[in-house]
């Protein structure tokens, strides 16, 4: 697991935050600002910046993460959802702390953005 960093939001959340779900390496929490009436972020403890370093895990660590998530969804009692992941400013990137939206709960995918609407709404 990459190390954690001192001067990082989402390093500290992931030791101290308020979790809808942890697990060894990962916690799920609730996204500040919901951009669906379900919004949860996944957040691994280690410190990577982007998705781009998610080469950074290991083989199992990787397996893990996107276990993680599928995990994180239906304990937050999802079964239809999007999973995404913002990838750099131009793409909706704020937080330079690998994170997965998962995004759901609406009655129909009107109530759930696209990644490109996500993307437009955080500029
Ligand atoms: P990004 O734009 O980097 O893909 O996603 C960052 C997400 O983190 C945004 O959806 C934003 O609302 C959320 N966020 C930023 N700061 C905090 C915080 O302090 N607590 C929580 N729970 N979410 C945060
Ligand atoms: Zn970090």
């Amino acid at each position: 697991m990459p190390k954690q960093r001192e001067d990082c939001l989402f390093c500290q959340i992931a030791r101290e935050g308020a979790y809808v779900h942890k697990a060894k390496g990962f916690v799920a929490i609730n996204d500040i600002n919901p951009q669906a009436p379900v919004h949860v972020l996944v957040i691994p403890e280690g410190h990577v910046d982007t998705f781009r370093a998610v080469g950074e895990f290991d083989a199992k660590e990787s397996k893990r993460m996107l276990e993680f998530v599928a995990e994180t969804a239906e304990k937050v009692g999802l079964t239809d959802y999007r999973v995404l992941v913002n990838v750099g400013p131009t793409a909706g990137q704020t937080v330079f702390h690998l994170h997965w939206h998962i995004l759901g709960g609406g009655n129909d995918a009107s109530e759930v953005p696209s990644a490109v609407a996500t993307a437009e709404a955080e500029r």
